[in-house]
C-alpha cells in the first residue's frame, strides 16, 4: 500500500476509536513518527495529510529539518534527549515530548533564557516501570511537575508514554490507565502554570487502545511507512547512560 493508503486507513483507524469513547476524530492529533524515514517520503505523508513530524535523534532531524524548511509543518521531538543536546533540540522542535528529568530541564531553561523564549512539552512517565525505558516513575510524576514548573521558559502542556511491547492487551491497557489516572489527577490537583492538554500514548501495534484509554496524541510510523530497517533499540538504548 501507498503511503496516501496507510495514512487513509490510520485516519479512518482513529476516526473508529475516537467515536468509540465520544470524542471527535479531530480531537486526536496524529504526530507522524518519521525515524529512518527519508525526506520524499515524509513529504509524500505531507501531501496525505500529516501536519506534525516527530523525530528521535537529535543529527537526523537537524537534516531533515534543514530539506523540508518549506513545508508547513510542525516539529515534535519524541526521543530520548541527552542533556548535553538539548541545545540542538532548540534549533527545531515547536514541542518535547521526553521531558523526564531536571537536569534536563535546566540545559533547556538555560539556553530558552538567553533566547528569550519558551516552550511547550511534555513530561515522559515509565508506566511500563522497565528499567530500559526512559521517563519519570508514576510515583515521582508529579513532584518533577512541581519542580518543573518552576521555570517560567517551560510550559508543561500534557503527559506522555511509551506502552508495554508486548501482545497482551490487558498490560497495555493498564499502562494506558495509569497515564491517564495521573493525567486527571494533575488536572484536579490544578498545579500553577501545568496545563494537561495533551496525552501523548499509542503507536502502531496499540493507538486504538490508547485512544479508548484516552489518549488524545497517537506518534505512528510503521502503520504510514512501513516496516523500520534499523532496530528500535538504536533509538531506545538500553543503557541509561545520560544523567
Ligand atoms: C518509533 C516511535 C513511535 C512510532 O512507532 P511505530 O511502532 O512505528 O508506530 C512512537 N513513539 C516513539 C517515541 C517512537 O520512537
Amino acid at each position: 500500500m501507498s503511503i496516501k493508503e496507510n495514512m487513509e486507513k490510520v485516519k479512518q483507524n482513529i476516526a473508529t476509536a475516537a467515536l468509540k469513547v465520544g470524542k471527535k476524530p479531530e480531537d486526536i492529533i496524529l504526530v507522524m513518527a518519521t525515524k529512518t524515514v527519508d525526506v520524499n517520503r515524509i513529504r509524500e505523508a505531507i501531501q496525505a495529510g500529516g501536519n506534525i513530524i516527530g523525530e528521535n535523534k537529535i543529527q537526523e532531524a537537524l537534516k531533515k529539518y534543514q530539506e523540508l524548511k518549506d513545508e508547513k509543518v510542525e516539529w515534535h521531538f519524541i526521543g530520548h534527549l541527552q542533556s548535553n543536546k538539548a541545545k540542538d533540540a532548540l534549533k527545531f522542535a515547536n514541542m518535547i515530548h521526553s521531558v523526564d528529568r531536571l537536569p534536563l530541564v535546566e540545559k533547556l531553561d538555560h539556553r530558552l533564557m538567553q533566547e528569550g523564549r519558551s516552550l511547550d512539552i511534555l513530561i515522559q512517565v515509565n508506566t511500563s516501570y522497565e528499567e530500559s525505558k526512559y521517563g519519570v516513575e508514576p510515583e515521582k510524576a508529579v513532584s518533577l511537575i512541581k519542580e518543573v514548573s518552576k521555570y517560567d521558559t517551560l510550559n508543561i502542556r500534557g503527559l506522555m508514554t511509551i506502552g508495554l511491547f508486548t501482545r497482551d492487551e490487558v498490560k497495555i491497557r493498564k499502562c494506558f490507565k495509569v497515564l491517564k489516572k495521573l493525567f486527571d489527577n494533575i488536572v484536579q490537583e490544578g498545579i500553577d502554570k501545568v496545563q494537561m492538554n495533551y496525552l501523548s500514548m499509542g503507536m502502531t501495534n496499540d493507538y486504538q487502545i490508547a485512544i479508548e484509554e484516552g489518549s488524545n496524541m497517537v506518534r505512528i510510523g510503521t502503520a504510514i511507512f512501513g516496516a523500520r530497517n534499523t532496530p528500535d533499540a538504536y533509538y531506545w538504548p538500553s543503557e541509561k547512560t545520560d544523567s
